[in-house]
């Protein structure tokens, strides 16, 4: 096969990074586990600061493993002005978010069914369902959910002064009654899109006294971040502020969309494909992080290697690399194979290895 010159290959070199994501809104892939990628979790020290002693505990409200089929997308905001800050200093999370964001991978994976789960014992107090699950892109979707943007969800009464919100539940998919007692554990419904949501997650918001409470530092904790917390969950949580949404092979320009739809995760292409993209989307990115894209042919040739710096900080990030097919440089049938990593000075933050197979 003819190998592209570098100056060809730099031409077919894509970017459409920069998304953005404007509110409660994300999500990643059954087929690309997220296990697969070399994620950096912070155990930030808790100092413990005064809390009521028969507070509950709480346990995460969704039936996943964190870091392998979901992941904390978006935390709760620590500054009182415009600024958003998590509690651990970084960006993910937006101004005014007053809850925790669990997402899974994409709307294949919520069509399958993600239990949300009751961190605590309790009496359900309000429901909501009926709410369609869209992914919001605009602001006319914005518009469309005024009064809704909880979408299908409850509020729960957790005892000693706690309450819990959870929101953008599956439509039709809300398993309690009002008035109804549940356990800890207990499945409330299905992980949705429903209300103002942009991804595929379920929101919890927990009040004590009436107030929102950050769950990772407690709420006794000062504002802003690096401050004596004490956490209400009942284990441990990593915080993981940057890492592998989901990676594929795509025949085509992939959008985001798409990606949160669950497309472009093929691993067999037809050879005469218009084009072998490798795309990555991972969330937390900052400026001056690297990436490094790499995709060889099935005879171990090195087709694209192309490493960049990030320019500006971004909460999702999608991106590509990729081959055109042409007559006098068609793709060649067999298995291509793609690399991916992600480094902020000499730590590895992301890592993926994928493979597709052309015929
Ligand atoms: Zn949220």
């Amino acid at each position: 096969m003819t190998i592209l010159s570098k100056k060809q290959i730099s031409a077919i070199l894509l970017a459409i990074g920069l998304t953005s994501l404007s509110s409660c809104a994300n999500n990643t892939g059954v087929n690309a586990p997220i296990a697969e990628a070399n994620t950096i979790a912070q155990r930030l020290v808790s100092t413990a600061v005064a809390q009521q002693p028969n507070s509950p505990q709480f346990g995460k409200p969704i039936d996943c493993t964190l870091g392998k089929d979901c992941f904390v997308l978006l935390y709760f905001d620590r500054d009182p002005s415009l600024a958003a800050v998590d509690f651990g200093c970084g960006r993910q999370t937006y101004n005014g978010h007053d809850g925790t964001d669990f997402a899974i991978p994409d709307a294949k994976a919520m069509a399958k069914g993600v239990p949300v789960i009751a961190s605590a014992a309790g009496k359900v107090l309000r429901v909501r369902d009926g709410v369609v699950d869209r992914r919001l892109a605009n602001s006319t979707d914005k518009a469309n959910v005024a009064g809704t943007e909880c979408g299908n969800g409850m509020v729960i009464d957790h005892g000693a002064g706690w309450e819990a919100q959870y929101c953008h539940l599956r439509k039709g998919s809300v398993a309690v009654k009002p008035g109804a007692q549940v356990q800890k554990g207990a499945v409330l419904g299905m992980v949705g899109n429903s209300g103002m949501a942009s991804f595929p997650h379920v929101h919890v918001t927990f009040r004590y006294q009436g107030k929102p409470v950050d769950p990772f530092v407690g709420p006794e904790a000062k504002l802003g971040c690096n401050i004596a917390r004490n956490p209400i969950w009942d284990k441990p949580l990593d915080y993981i502020s940057t890492g592998l949404i989901r990676a594929g092979f795509a025949n085509k320009p992939p959008d985001e969309n798409a990606v949160w739809a669950g497309q472009f995760l093929e691993t067999k292409l037809p050879a005469n494909s218009p084009a072998l993209l490798f795309w990555v989307q991972s969330y937390g990115v900052l400026k001056g992080d690297r990436e490094q894209y790499k995709l060889f042919a099935p005879n171990g040739d090195t087709i694209a290697n192309d490493s960049k710096e990030i320019q500006a900080p971004s909460r999702t990030w999608l991106r590509y690399v990729g081959k055109r097919n042409s007559t006098n440089s068609p793709l060649t049938p067999g298995v291509w194979r793609a690399e991916y990593r992600l480094t902020r000075g000499d730590r590895v933050l992301v890592e993926v290895k994928r493979e597709v197979e052309l015929r």
